[in-house]
């Protein structure tokens, strides 16, 4: 079976690769859709972020659906055949912060495609993969190039989720790539009353408004349209890690109101006045846990239609041309790869 394995920035390679072996509780999946994040974009024109460098050959993905090809003894639930979402996200279970009810901050996490640890994680993007069993959610009507978004989508329920209730509240969305995009539809199915998208390409502000921004503005050519909505903002997820973006977001906010950072840029100059002068809150929101479930379930039952977001998808066999349309924010959203 072939991979899609990166060697450095810019050389990533379809190899043979060695599948391994089915133990108890064990599944065999084959891969069907691998969505492209913005790490494995990262890893793919850097070489990682932040701290984290590639420093070992490292399979990519994991955004990833399929079906389940063999079963493993002890496995019950899942049989063969069964289309599933795979949760690329394994805590360990044992240390503090999973038994404290926070496996999302795992000090043992081997997340797909994930080179925070060494020997780095290796992710999903193969044509076949043996998982937990456990990793696998069941869906019956959603596409599996649907469930592959999935993963994308836990990551924006875990941020609507940070704040609590958001029924009724204003609700404003800077940064409208996909996770943006997963925002406003998370916060329109967690009963936002009105939610305003802002980006600096016009091209994904048209899946915001698709999924729910009553308001899409491009802040690039309408510089001063947030002005109007100056103290007026209930809650603010910040996705795009700008500082521009990060100040715009706090100055919208009404007293005692709430940012919250999904999106991942450098250090930015924090607003003092506002923060202190309005008592706002800022959260971070890192990953997610049991929202997978809920994601695919969402996404199953049609609650969240979000085929919307997938604008390209390419043979294993293209994965570099994948990867530089995936680059490119006027042209892609969320390109997926089909194995
Ligand atoms: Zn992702
Ligand atoms: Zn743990």
């Amino acid at each position: 079976m072939h991979a899609v394995v990166l060697h450095a920035p810019h050389d990533l390679r379809i190899e043979n690769y060695p599948v391994a072996d089915l133990g108890a509780g064990k599944v065999l999946v084959r891969v069907a859709v691998g969505g492209i994040c913005g790490s494995d974009l990262h890893y793919y024109q850097e070489g990682g972020f932040g701290n984290v460098r590639l420093q070992q050959p490292m399979v990519l993905g994991h955004e990833i659906a399929g079906h389940i090809e063999a079963v493993g003894p002890g496995v019950v639930g899942l049989t063969v055949g069964d289309r599933v979402a795979v949760n690329p996200s394994r805590p360990c279970g044992q240390c503090s912060f999973c038994r404290g009810g926070l496996p999302n901050h795992c000090r043992e996490m081997r997340f797909y495609g994930s080179a925070m640890r060494m020997p780095h994680v290796q992710g999903g993007f193969r044509e076949r993969l043996v998982c937990d069993a456990t990793q696998c959610f069941q869906a019956r009507y959603a596409s599996v190039s649907e469930l592959a978004l999935a993963e994308p989508f836990s990551v924006a329920l875990h941020a609507v989720e940070r704040v609590g209730s958001i029924r009724g509240r204003r609700v404003l969305v800077t940064g409208c790539g996909p996770i943006g995009a997963l925002v406003v539809a998370a916060a329109r199915l967690h009963g936002a009353r009105e939610i305003v998208a802002t980006d600096v390409v016009a091209e994904p502000l048209g899946v915001a408004a698709a999924f729910g921004a009553r308001m899409a503005v491009d802040v690039m050519t309408q510089p001063d349209a947030l002005a109007a909505l100056e103290g007026l903002v209930d809650v603010a997820f910040e996705c795009s890690g700008n500082a521009l973006a990060f100040r715009q977001a706090v100055a919208t906010l009404r007293p005692r109101g709430t940012l919250v950072q999904v999106g991942l840029g450098g250090d930015v100059a924090v607003p003092q006045t506002l923060l202190v002068g309005r008592e706002l809150t800022v959260l971070g929101s890192f990953r997610f846990h049991e929202e997978f479930g809920t994601a695919v379930d969402l996404i199953d039952s049609g609650k969240a239609a979000l085929s919307g977001l997938v604008t390209q998808s390419f043979p294993m066999r293209e994965a570099v041309a994948a990867f530089e349309i995936a680059s490119d924010r006027q042209r892609a959203m969320k390109v997926q790869l089909v194995f």
